[in-house]
């Protein structure tokens, strides 16, 4: 009880700078993020460098750089609103000099209605970008959870739409290349069958590092319906053909009622060398089995799978997509994210 009063005190005041040692500790570590985020954005959050902050956004992009007055579209004022001071939290605000009409200068940008100060604002964007779970950042920011829920849904819309017109640069193998194609909870059945798993297809890179991978949500599905399975069917090859570059060597699960030798027949034009794991196993030379280098590179899969039943429906698909962002970017995660977020 003692431990749950201390959390509501620190939840009553935004910014943890002003909380508990623990959480203050923890506000340090998180700042002190390397690369971009500790040379450009730490020296912004010292307290009086707010204004700071807000031009940094606005050279980005984030929010916006001009205004016209909404009253325009109505006909009864044709002006360009102004930047100027206020005194409100975000310290400036768009003013129109014609008709004296005010706009927020979050307007027209991921910040609208994101009830937090712009400097936990980046904070939270940075969460986003190293996976943090949202209710560790809400504690640690002394902020509310769906604040951050709020915007970590808008980063990875923003990341989402990237991914949907960029896939390229996502894609696995290649000429000669092994690339491992199954779904989840199909690879991993009897492990999980208490609850309805969320069906995610599966695909990575053997010998890359770090290591590729690719993870979409599937349709969900009944195993007995047969119209259902042949939709999923359909949506593995044609992320397959999005993802696995022509000429890889696609290996496949011996039983799987989704993605077998024989459902990708249709794609053997691009892939001509297509194995079943059973095939696989013949050729294992007693040092190293290929179920033992499956085994490995699927372990962390299953893992992310597993994890990403905890969320709910509309949110898995968001951790999905983090999480291949993030795979994808590594340590620039976030500097990628910021520079979407301008565009
Ligand atoms: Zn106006």
């Amino acid at each position: 009880m003692k431990e749950i009063r201390k959390i509501n005190q620190v939840v009553a005041t935004e910014c943890a700078e002003t909380g508990e040692d623990y959480l203050k500790a923890m506000l340090g570590d998180f700042d002190s993020e390397p690369g971009y985020y500790k040379q450009v954005i730490k020296p912004m959050l010292i307290a009086g460098h707010e204004n700071e902050i807000v031009y940094w956004l606005k050279d980005l992009g984030l929010i916006k750089n001009e205004f016209f007055c909404p009253k325009a579209e109505s006909g009864t004022c044709m002006k360009m609103m102004s930047w100027s001071q206020a005194r409100n939290n975000d310290m400036y605000q768009w003013k129109c000099n014609g008709c004296d009409g005010k706009r927020s200068i979050r307007e027209d940008s991921i910040f609208l209605n994101v009830k937090c100060s712009f400097k936990n604002a980046i904070r939270i964007l940075l969460g986003w970008s190293k996976g943090n779970d949202i209710d560790s950042m809400a504690l640690m920011l002394g902020i509310k959870r769906p604040v951050v829920s709020m915007l970590y849904k808008k980063a990875g819309l923003v990341a989402q739409k990237y991914i949907t017109y960029n896939t390229s640069e996502w894609a696995v193998g290649g000429a000669g290349k092994i690339v491992l194609v199954d779904s989840y909870p199909e690879m991993c059945l009897g492990a999980t069958e208490t609850r309805e798993p969320k069906p995610i297809l599966c695909i990575a890179e053997v010998k890359s590092f770090p290591q590729k991978y690719w993870f979409e949500l599937l349709q969900p599905y009944r195993r007995t319906n047969q119209e259902h399975l042949q939709l999923v069917k359909k949506q593995i090859l044609s992320s397959v053909k999005k993802i696995v570059a022509p000429g890889s060597i696609l290996i496949v699960p011996s039983s799987s009622i989704l993605c077998t030798n024989e459902d990708f027949l249709e794609l053997k034009y691009l892939y001509p060398l297509i194995i079943s794991t059973d095939d696989l196993a013949r050729h294992d030379d007693g040092n190293r089995t290929i179920a033992g280098i499956l085994d490995i590179i699927w372990r962390e899969a299953v893992d992310i799978c597993e994890e990403a039943q905890a969320y709910g429906h509309e949110l898995i698909s968001q951790y999905i997509i983090g999480r291949i962002w993030r795979q994808r970017y590594g340590s620039n995660a976030f500097e990628m994210l910021v520079y979407q977020l301008g565009l």
